[in-house]
């Protein structure tokens, strides 16, 4: 059985008062509050392992490097890749989609296209921008229907034999809208195309099994996850890492330089120039540990959704921007003659952190014909008594501005 308040009590960020009033924490999709295991993890780390891995022959550096290399094997089990070095850190989800976009992208020539959806966070986005303008392939844009939904016929329709790559996320960051992402693979693969998910609000609430989905790459983001910042995964199948050149060059990455030429690493090393974020892959590993004793918390996750739902659509003013029902993780929404910053201020001098603005989604809110939307955005750590104290500031403020 789930019991949020066990888990709850796991987080000392949690326990705070914002503005002398309980802290209400709604800006999970932004990013998660760590457990006192991460923290703790880290902080040891720091305090008796610290040294350089894979180098030096010192006791410090054997610990540091069992420590690393066992977290790639438990984000391995995390993702159910088949190897431990289809596993590469990077600084993030960011970091990871322009790993792909500048290494895989290499590959690519004038006249392939890669195909986006119209939810993508900027950081899909503008990596394969970048692309386009330095090897002229063509950027595809599938658009989504009224219920922020990727618009499948539209989608098939993209696909051509020019196809080289399809780019979506798993779950969009400013809407809450799960993709079919299990169809979009087969379909592209179909037609020819890898795929790449983009699993940032994917990976904290969804089971991600990447051998069963058969997705070319999985990325996604240690602080999303209850995880540090800086680090990040790019999941990716063995073969086709093998085939990509190496992107950033430097220490670590390298079997042997001279001034004739460089050979380079093996797996994962290839892809990982220079000192990595250690402390970050070993808090990462502890953040997974929670995650996977957490998986219990998808019911409560989708109750928490389903009443945040509900009283907003009991709102007059307030308008649902997205799906109907069903989002994960994330609610956004707007009201009717109301700034979203304003409402976001107002919600947080009555101690609820909620998020407010474009979530990054620029031309997805351009065609909704919106600014922005206020989101709020649940974790495993939230319980009933946060949404109801979010719809309560939020009617206490609606009546304050009207
Ligand atoms: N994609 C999506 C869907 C996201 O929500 C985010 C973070 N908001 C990113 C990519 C980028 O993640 P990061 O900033 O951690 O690299």
């Amino acid at each position: 059985m789930f019991d949020a308040s066990q888990i709850r009590a796991l987080f000392p960020a949690l326990q705070q008062q914002v503005n002398q009033r309980k802290l209400v924490y709604l800006d999970n999709a932004a990013t998660t509050q760590k457990p006192e295991s991460v923290i703790h993890a880290m902080a040891e780390y720091y305090r008796y392992d610290n040294a350089n891995v894979h180098r030096a022959s010192h006791a410090l550096s054997a610990r540091a490097t069992r420590q690393f290399e066992a977290s790639r094997e438990v984000i391995q089990r995390l993702v159910n890749a088949k190897f431990p070095q289809e596993i590469i850190w990077t600084q993030g989800t960011t970091g990871a989609i322009n790993l792909v976009a500048n290494s895989y992208g290499s590959l690519l020539e004038a006249g392939d296209e890669v195909i986006i959806s119209a939810m993508e966070h900027h950081a899909n986005i503008v990596p394969w921008q970048l692309l386009a303008e330095r090897s002229g392939i063509k950027l595809q844009i599938a658009p989504i229907n009224g219920h922020g939904q990727i618009d499948m016929s539209a989608f098939s329709a993209l696909l051509n034999e020019n196809t080289r790559l399809v780019s979506v996320c798993h779950v969009s960051n400013a809407l809450g809208t799960l993709n079919p992402i299990a169809e979009i693979i087969a379909l592209s693969h179909q037609a020819g195309a890898k795929v790449l998910i983009d699993g940032a609000q994917g990976i904290a609430h969804c089971d991600v099994d990447v051998q069963q989905l058969d997705c070319d790459f999985y990325a996604f983001s240690g602080h999303k996850m209850y995880g540090p910042t800086g680090i990040g995964v790019l999941y990716g199948k063995q073969a086709l890492l093998d085939a990509m050149p190496p992107w950033q060059g430097g220490g670590e990455m390298i079997k042997h330089v001279s001034f004739n030429g460089t050979s380079f690493n093996r797996l994962p090393f290839k892809f990982e120039a220079g000192t990595p974020n250690i402390s970050a892959v070993i808090g990462l590993a502890q953040a997974a540990e929670f995650l996977q004793q957490t998986r219990a918390s998808r019911e409560h996750e989708a109750q928490l959704v389903a009443q945040l739902l509900e009283g907003l659509h009991a709102m007059e003013q307030v308008s649902i921007i997205g799906p109907t029902k069903g989002q994960i993780g994330s609610v956004s929404f707007t009201v009717t003659g109301e700034h979203h910053s304003d409402i976001a201020t107002l919600l947080d001098e009555q101690g609820i952190a909620v998020r407010a603005g474009h979530h990054c989604a620029q031309p997805l809110m351009a065609q909704l014909g919106l600014k922005g939307t206020i989101r709020a955005s649940i974790a495993a750590y939230n319980n009933s008594a946060d949404i109801d104290n979010f719809l309560i500031a939020l009617k206490h403020t609606l009546a304050l501005l009207s």
